[in-house]
């Protein structure tokens, strides 16, 4: 039987909603920034569709976009400048960065509580601790699209393929707070289909086109698709097609992972809002 597909852009449309009533209902102004360095066509897209998807939810936004000339002394100005706003909640750094900037550098001069990326290792060491306060909006939308489709987690498998500081980690992080059992793969993993047929939830969050074929999935597992690779065919994810013939659940690329990134997003800018006029969370 073929998998039922995980409708992200749907679920995705659904959180908006409840930001913007949230927003509104919050009755005061909420503020996301963003700062983009360079020409790279791809961000200015994701940060274009950010600005578009606040202002939906009511949330204001400020567009900082530089030319790749751009020093890294200019970009830590404006973050210095950001972070003491009081009118500004939410700063988010748009990745990649230049090569001759130190991105570590730059990401960890954002305030933690305005870091709606959840990149600072203060937000980062938050996770580990199980006391999150901002977490990366793309596992995040992850975690929100399994209970959204009641996938169990308790003791069941979860295999995370990709071990970056922005989805493979925190993902792993979050499933394990979930008291799932937890396996990280990378590039130096041997036998990457054993540990693959092993889980009841797979997230491959890589970047290889068709890296997760169909005789690596256990029948019946949910497979999330973190990945989003530009082909000659248009955009796919890291998951081949035939997989759909075993897995019980999965997301379509694109139309699953990508829309819940955004909306998490808008969620954590809420949250920061909150977290500076009530104060952070203990911890
Ligand atoms: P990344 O920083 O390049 O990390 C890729 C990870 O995959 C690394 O941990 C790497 O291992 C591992 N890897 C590479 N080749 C492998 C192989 N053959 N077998 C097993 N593991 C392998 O990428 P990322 O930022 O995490 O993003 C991953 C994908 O998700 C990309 O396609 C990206 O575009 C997409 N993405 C989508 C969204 C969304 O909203 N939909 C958001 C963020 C990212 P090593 O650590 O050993 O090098």
């Amino acid at each position: 039987m073929a998998a039922v597909l995980i409708d992200g852009k749907a679920l995705a449309v659904k959180v908006r909603e409840q930001v913007a009533q949230d927003v509104a209902a919050f009755g005061e102004r909420v503020c996301l920034a963003t700062v983009l360095v360079g020409d790279d066509p791809a961000s200015h897209i994701y940060v274009s569709k950010k600005h578009d998807a606040s202002a939906e939810a009511g949330i204001e936004s400020r567009d900082h976009r530089f030319p790749d000339s751009t020093s890294e002394s200019e970009v830590l100005d404006l973050l210095a400048e950001l972070n003491a706003d009081e009118d500004v909640d939410g700063i988010l750094v748009q990745l990649p960065l230049p090569a001759h900037m130190d991105e570590p550098r730059v990401t960890r001069s954002v305030d933690p509580a305005k870091d709606v990326d959840g990149f600072h290792p203060l937000n980062a060491g938050r996770l580990f601790l199980g006391e999150p306060l901002h977490v990366a909006a793309t596992p995040l939308g992850v975690m929100r699209m399994l209970e959204e489709y009641d996938v169990e987690l308790i003791g069941r498998e979860a295999v995370v393929i990709g071990r970056s500081e922005i989805v493979g980690k925190p993902m792993a992080m979050l499933l394990l707070a979930e008291h799932a059992t937890v396996t990280i793969c990378h590039s130096r993993t041997p036998d990457l289909a054993a540990h693959a047929r092993r889980a009841d939830v797979l997230v491959a969050a890589v970047g290889r086109p068709g890296l997760v074929t169909r005789d690596m999935v256990k029948p019946g597992a949910t497979v999330i698709d973190v990945g989003v690779n530009r082909t000659e065919s248009g955009i796919v994810g890291d998951v081949d097609q035939a997989v759909a013939e075993v897995a019980g659940l999965m997301t379509p690329v694109p139309g699953g992972v990508g829309p819940m990134t955004i909306a998490m997003l808008l969620q954590n800018t809420l949250r920061a809002a909150l977290y500076r006029r009530v104060g952070l969370p203990s911890g």
